[in-house]
C-alpha cells in the first residue's frame, strides 16, 4: 500500500472531475437524449472497466486498484454501473444533501 496514493471515491476531492470525464468522451460517452430510457453511451459492460482505469491513471496520485474494487463493492462492476452504482458527485445533487465531511 501506498500511502501518496488516494482511493478514489464521492469523498475525494476530485471526485467530481472524475465522474465528469468518465460520463464525458474520454468515458462512457453519454448522449443526452430528451427522454432518458433512449440515452446512449459507451461500455464494455460485465467488470469493463477500461475507461475508469485510463482516467484515474491519468489523473495520478490515485490507487488505482483499490479505487476499482471500491467501485465494484459498491455496485460498479463496469464503467458506466460506477456513474450509475457509485454517488454522484455533490454538486449533481439539489442542497437537500449538504457534505459534512468538509
Ligand atoms: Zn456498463
Amino acid at each position: 500500500m501506498d500511502e501518496n496514493l488516494a482511493v478514489m471515491t464521492p469523498e475525494h476531492p476530485r471526485w467530481s472531475e472524475f465522474y465528469e470525464r468518465l460520463s464525458g468522451p474520454e468515458g462512457c460517452d453519454f448522449e443526452e437524449a430528451e427522454n432518458v430510457l433512449t440515452t446512449t453511451w459507451r461500455c464494455g459492460g460485465g467488470y469493463d472497466k477500461t475507461y475508469a482505469t485510463a482516467i484515474l491513471t491519468a489523473m495520478g496520485g490515485i490507487d488505482v486498484p483499490a479505487s476499482l474494487a471500491y467501485f465494484e463493492q459498491h455496485g460498479g462492476h463496469c464503467d458506466c454501473e460506477i456513474l450509475f452504482n457509485v454517488a454522484p458527485p455533490s454538486d449533481y445533487l439539489d442542497d437537500d444533501d449538504e457534505d459534512e465531511e468538509k
